[in-house]
């Protein structure tokens, strides 16, 4: 069907190189990494190239040299593009997605869950495309014109982690070519095998040459090179905050336009009128399924008194049901944490929570396998307070706490006692606490009787406080930071 199978299978090859995309042709790193499975750390998905600062150059200037005529291309050449790559994406879905859960070690039904994703992405940019659309408005000067119309930024940086290996880079991608813009893209280190199946798809879909660059490296090299080029127009970042903090510190010095998705502390409040077993559900796929590792976890779990204990109970009961084993295996709830570096966090945070003086529950300690992986039981601390570590400090595991407040009223500036504020979650049945809760909740997302994590792909996402900086992603309102906005004047 896709003229691409062959060469997938032949670059699937351990053996073969996975080269960048640099200004039209596909070209060897200055070194190369390998991609490991973190089920089976034996397991070696290929090899991927690392760019050099001069070849992020490279793709930087590509990307400026492509852009005249990119930036004026008609609009059926950039829908057709970008509607080819989201058919290719869902044709693939489970063969892409058994690639991502192989790298990335969340299930391979979330993995083929994210996959699917990404194709909705781009058949909706796809339709965007067919939709732009200007103002014409009356003058206050008899005679004169006025016509607002967006306009393409530039040359976009994409710098994306490795959580959602396929979903972020399509949620950044698709909008930026949409609006007729060049893209140098950097994935993240661990995952880019994904990021380098996208990227190939893009390429074939007939990104014209220089428009679509890929360079997988290391953020030291090539992202540091994409924040100190004058000649890239925008950055759009997901990420840690220390990172994201040099981003936009390089992007003021270069005055370019900047977009920040960071981190998470995302409250989920259950009040004593909630469903208990909706509670329990939202709390186990919030705080646990992709191994915790996404920045709209619920980690921080706010009871109210007269559930406490039921929850407690039925969520540890939940847990203990839960298979932790190989990301690929059908069976399994819960896939590895993602590498030794990641894992030694939440080892670190679970000492913490402990010598902070919470109750470990249920959980925490590492696992074996039949293969060799970062396999780590699902912890849950309970009788936790605001001020400790664990619920100030994005933990970014399989690692959630509890904490017990008398009402509604503590529990809401729980919720809201957090240096972030990207989704705040609450259990109700009660009318008033939810409508009350979605006014008031300190976070860019809400939701009710829903997991904090689990969004929509054509509406707005992103955060508030120290989670986000810059427009929202996503939905329509991702025309914010892909376009310009110009405003012109004609006397005819
Ligand atoms: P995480 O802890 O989730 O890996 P990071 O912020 O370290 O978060 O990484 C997110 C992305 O930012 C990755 O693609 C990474 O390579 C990149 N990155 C890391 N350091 C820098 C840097 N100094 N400049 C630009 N990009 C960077």
């Amino acid at each position: 069907m896709f003229e691409s199978f062959d060469r997938e299978i032949r670059n699937s090859d351990s053996m073969t190189m996975h080269q960048n995309f640099i200004g039209g042709s596909w070209i060897d790193g200055q070194e190369a990494a390998d991609n490991i499975n973190p089920s089976d750390t034996g397991d070696i998905i290929g090899s991927y190239a690392r760019a050099s600062r001069q070849q992020a150059e490279d793709a930087i200037g590509a990307a400026r040299a492509a852009f005249p005529a990119w930036s004026r291309s008609g609009i059926q050449q950039r829908h057709d593009i970008l509607a080819k790559v989201a058919s290719e994406i869902m044709a693939r879905k489970d063969e892409l997605g058994r690639l991502l859960a192989r790298e990335e070690g969340k299930t391979l039904a979330e993995a083929i869950g994210e996959v699917g994703r990404a194709g909705q992405i781009f058949d909706f940019f796809a339709g965007e495309v067919l939709r732009l659309a200007g103002e014409k408005i009356a003058s206050t000067r008899p005679g004169v014109e006025v016509e607002v119309t967006r306009e393409p930024v530039g040359v976009i940086g994409i710098i994306t982690p490795w959580n959602f290996p396929i979903a972020i880079p399509a949620w950044k991608i698709a909008p930026a070519l949409a609006y007729g813009n060049c893209v140098v893209f950097k994935p993240a280190e661990l995952v880019p095998g994904s990021a380098w199946a996208l990227s190939d798809i893009i390429v074939r879909a007939g990104a014209p040459e220089g428009v679509f660059n890929l360079v997988m490296g290391r953020g030291s090299v090539v992202g540091e090179t994409m924040l100190n080029d004058d000649r890239v127009d925008a950055i759009t970042f997901t990420g840690s905050v220390a990172t994201g903090k040099k981003v936009a510190a390089a992007c003021v010095e270069h005055m370019r336009k900047f977009q920040l998705e960071m981190g998470g502390k995302n409250p989920m409040v259950v009040l004593d009128d909630a469903d208990l077993k909706v509670a329990v559900e939202c709390a186990v796929n919030g705080a646990y399924f992709s191994t915790g590792q996404r920045c709209t976890a619920s980690s921080r779990l706010i009871v109210t008194e007269g559930i406490h204990d039921k929850f407690v109970d039925a969520l540890t009961d939940r847990l203990k049901g839960l298979v932790v084993d190989d990301a690929l295996d059908t069976a399994t709830h819960i896939g590895p944490v993602v590498d030794q570096s990641q894992l030694d966090q939440d080892n670190s945070y679970i000492d913490i929570g402990k010598a902070e003086g919470a109750n470990l529950a249920w959980g925490g300690e590492r696992l074996n396998r039949s293969k060799p992986g970062f396999y780590l039981q699902p912890a849950l601390f309970t009788e936790t307070t605001s001020d400790m570590r664990i619920n100030r400090e994005e933990i970014f595991g399989p690692v959630a706490s509890v904490m017990r407040v008398k009402d509604y009223e503590e529990a809401l500036a729980k919720a809201n006692d957090t240096p972030f504020g990207l989704s705040s979650g609450i259990c109700t049945t009660s009318l008033k606490h939810a409508s009350h809760f979605r006014r008031n909740a300190e976070a860019g997302m809400v939701m009710v009787n829903l997991p904090t994590a689990g969004v929509d792909y054509h509406v707005p996402f992103g955060g508030r406080k120290g989670s986000s900086y810059g427009p929202r992603e996503q939905g329509r309102y991702a025309a914010e930071f892909y376009t310009v906005v110009k405003t012109a004047y004609t006397l005819p």
